[in-house]
């Protein structure tokens, strides 16, 4: 068999070229075929379709470049819950752009690596100047805010609450005090670093009670992180940042906002105000896998000033032996917990360069509006109950009368049926369908079939 082509050096464009027309092949092929947001069948059928199609995984002789892909993205394309289709609306799981995912294959071809200069000279410059852009819309009236790459928000708290800790080193132990409504990465990050366990305050109402952070910081004498959220995962809400701010700094507490969700409406003028008191943040998390159409992974936290993030410097002579960094040569390793990295920066920083700002704050706008369009046409409905206005882009509603057995029992017919993609989401006592609109493209009658689906066929009375 010939050698199986590179898709680096001076020929990787014209080997990649006859594999990419295959690949947009087959994706084509299997979105057809699949005809809806996600195969029928539920778990059992897809795993036979999987089965069928890879056959022995580990095979003793291979089929080539182009028979394993057409088969293997055909496979995966066909089995999708393909956040591209108007029907898929379950979570934080965005359609990424085309041009993203383009520059994304461009990333994969080159292969830099951001553990060291010499393997990533201008993935490193680049990653420098869009993280400090980035930064400045979180922080716009500090002179030198930065910003690391991510996997995501998960990994953005864990960082975030390791430099809690490193600042308190010495000291007491770090206390963190979130919401209820906190994502489940807070909890974890305190457990993975040996943090307290988070104190964890009611959110009835979905979002922080200031009344309550200040009570819960009255008894604390140490240290302490309150985490709040601008962007729930279950309904999008925000918590009241100006008055949660006032609070931490008056007790001499650190904030750190999750905005994994909610950061992305910095980019939009009509919407960034629901983020006022962000700039008070020790740090804040912020996704762009999810309102800002990137694939995964595409995550950052800022931090008010670089020299925030020098407990993340660390040592290895053979990537930034001191006689290097002395020499100029920049020092890389300190800007993640991770050797090897993938540039996700340049995906970020083509999508930034191709559509502007204000070509990103009108995706931001318009599935803002198009949240609020479904939720208007829900509490028209008479077999439909709305949760309430959408914060953001996440409207919950349940069919009228339903118990939370049946709302679940719907979410999974429709799954099963490959019909739609909606999420669950607690709240008030009450299991509710969650729709998180993040397709720019959806059109208002598909608002209306996926209202039709959560209607027809539905046993409440
Ligand atoms: C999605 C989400 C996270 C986790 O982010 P990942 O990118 O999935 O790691 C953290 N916090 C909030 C509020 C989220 O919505």
């Amino acid at each position: 068999m010939a050698m199986p082509g590179l898709a680096g050096g001076r020929g990787g464009g014209q080997v990649l070229r006859p594999l990419l027309d295959t690949v947009c092949a087959a994706l084509a092929h299997g979105a057809g075929e699949r005809g809806g947001p996600l195969p029928g069948g539920g778990p059992d059928a897809v795993a036979a379709q999987v089965a069928r199609a890879l056959g022995d995984a580990l095979p003793r002789t291979g089929t080539g470049d182009h028979e394993a892909l057409s088969t293997l993205v055909h496979a995966m394309a066909l089995g999708a819950a393909d956040p591209g289709d108007p029907l898929c609306a379950a979570h934080l799981h965005c359609p990424p752009l085309a041009v993203a995912a383009a520059a994304d294959l461009a990333a994969s071809a080159l292969n830099p690596s951001l553990d060291s200069w010499d393997q990533a000279p201008a993935a490193s410059a680049l990653e420098a100047r869009v993280t400090a852009a980035l930064a400045a819309l979180v922080y716009p009236d500090l002179p030198a805010p930065d910003a690391l790459v991510t996997t995501g928000g998960t990994e953005s708290n864990q960082v975030a609450l390791l430099l809690a800790r490193e600042r308190a080193a010495g000291g007491p132990r770090v206390q963190v005090v979130c919401g209820a409504n906190a994502h489940h990465s807070v909890q974890r990050a305190a457990w993975l670093l040996g943090l307290p366990r988070p104190i964890v305050l009611d959110t009835p109402a979905g979002v922080l009670d200031p009344a309550a952070v200040a009570a819960a910081l009255a008894d604390l004498p140490g240290r302490t992180l309150v985490v709040a959220t601008a962007g729930t995962t279950d309904r999008g809400a925000v918590d009241p940042l100006p008055a949660i701010a006032a609070i931490t700094a008056d007790r001499g507490a650190e904030l750190h906002v999750d905005a994994a969700y909610g950061g992305p409406l910095l980019f939009s003028q009509r919407e960034a105000g629901k983020l006022d008191g962000l700039q008070s943040a020790v740090s804040v998390t912020l996704d762009l896998h999810k309102l800002g159409w990137q694939p995964v992974a595409a995550g950052l936290l800022a931090v008010p000033d670089g020299t925030a993030l020098r407990p993340l410097a660390h040592q290895a002579d053979y990537l930034n032996a001191d006689d290097d960094t002395e020499a100029g040569l920049p020092d890389l390793l300190g800007r993640s917990l991770r050797t090897t990295r993938r540039p996700d920066v340049l995906k970020i920083a083509v999508t930034l360069r191709a559509l502007g700002r204000e070509g990103v704050a009108a995706l931001v706008d318009r599935v803002c509006d198009l949240a609020a369009d479904l939720a208007a046409r829900i509490d028209r409905h008479p077999a439909l109950t709305l949760h309430g206005p959408p914060a953001i882009s996440t409207v919950l509603f349940r069919p009228a009368g339903a118990t939370d057995e049946q709302t679940a029992a719907l979410r999974r017919r429709l799954l099963h049926e490959g019909r739609a993609v909606l999420g669950r989401a607690a709240a008030d006592g009450q299991l509710w369908l969650k729709a998180t609109v993040l397709n720019p493209h959806l059109r208002p009658d598909d608002l209306d079939t996926l209202l039709k689906l959560t209607t027809e066929g539905t046993t409440a009375r």
